[in-house]
């Protein structure tokens, strides 16, 4: 299965013969940056070197989801540094922090694939505790985190939906919102397949993953800058988690559907009844409204989960570019 997969890829992307080029990256990194600037240096500070330390080739491939800021400047810069070892993918716009990293992924090369957050929140030191957990034989390892440096309006609404989404969507993992993992080339293939517009990376691999594990790392509070999810932001990409990798929604609604309606039937009965024995009440008036306002309530509801789905249907169909990159710097494949 696995060789089917990879022996087709390889003929697609053959090595341009005789250009004497470098060894091809054991390791890549992706990193989203979206308005950066404030942490971009210091990330890099402190990246370059834990990779270096690990003592095999890499690359660290930056993709610039439209900042409006400085971050593009410094990332031309630490290519400059370091020519070879660092690849910028520049997009015409913000696409999404998952966007880019599929964008980022479809250019990576390396044998281990790697992605952390540009903020810092994720320590780039724990890089080589992944790649080593990577090569004691898992092909997926995610990070979790043991304390969240995070403001408790981050923390309660992702442990709901750390529970709630792994109980939908049949996916364990222990920290959705945790960006720092590492995947073995075969899923980033398979990802590569994938051409979803919205879609949650860290779900996507495990559900390629044949032998994914998930070791604790550290994390810090975002020092400078800020979080670059809005409420709304986050609200989508939870919306994208849930609908992207399980109908259940759906399922649950109608299930809900089905029970209020013969509820409500019953109730019908049960008032046709009590008109014949008791007579006419106009006391019951307000009591009918409030079932009225709860069923139009459910009916907007499910109206809006079936909008959520059809909407998805309309973006794939309509089979637009997922993302536009405007250039890319560093290497080439
Ligand atoms: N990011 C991105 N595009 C976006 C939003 C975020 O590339 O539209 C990047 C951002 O630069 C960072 C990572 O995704 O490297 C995580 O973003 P952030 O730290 O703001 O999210 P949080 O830690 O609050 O979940
Ligand atoms: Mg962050």
């Amino acid at each position: 299965m696995t060789m089917d997969i990879q022996t087709p890829e390889h003929k697609v992307h053959p090595e341009p013969a005789g250009m004497n080029k470098p060894a091809p990256p054991y390791i890549s990194v992706v990193v989203p940056v979206y308005n950066e600037e404030a942490t971009l240096e210091r990330l890099f500070g402190r990246l370059y070197p834990a990779l270096k330390g690990i003592g095999k080739p890499f690359e660290i491939i930056f993709v610039d989801d439209g900042s409006r800021d400085r971050s593009m400047d410094l990332l031309k810069d630490f290519l400059n540094r370091c020519p070879g070892e660092v690849v910028i993918i520049e997009f015409n716009g913000n696409f999404g922090q998952h966007m880019a990293i599929m964008a980022a992924f479809e250019r990576s090369r390396g044998e281990i694939v790697v992605t952390i957050d540009a903020d810092l929140q994720n320590p780039p030191e724990e890089i080589p505790k992944l790649v080593r957990t990577m090569e004691a034989g898992f092909d997926a390892v995610g990070g979790y985190r043991k304390i969240r440096q995070d403001s408790l309006f981050r923390k309660i609404p992702s442990w709901a939906v750390n529970k709630i989404t792994s109980r939908i969507t049949g996916i364990e993992l222990r920290d959705y919102g945790c960006m720092l993992r590492a995947y073995h080339r075969r899923i980033i293939d398979n990802i590569n397949k994938c051409h979803e517009t919205t879609t949650f990376i860290p779900a996507l691999a495990h559900s390629f993953a044949s032998n994914p594990t998930e070791v604790e790392v550290g994390h810090e509070e975002r020092i400078t800058g800020e979080s670059k999810y809005t409420l709304y932001k986050l609200i989508r990409l939870n919306f994208d988690l849930m609908t992207g990798f399980s109908v259940v929604p759906l399922q649950i609604f109608t299930f809900l559907g089905f029970v209020i309606a013969m509820l409500s039937v019953a109730f019908g009965i049960f008032l046709a009844i009590r008109r014949i024995i008791v007579g006419p009440e106009a006391e019951g008036l307000f009591t009918l409204f409030d079932i009225l306002f709860f069923l139009i309530g459910i009916m907007m509801f499910g109206v809006g989960i079936m909008g959520e789905y059809v909407g998805r249907i309309y973006q794939e169909v309509r089979k637009r570019p997922r993302y536009i990159i405007r250039k890319i710097y560093g290497h080439n494949k």
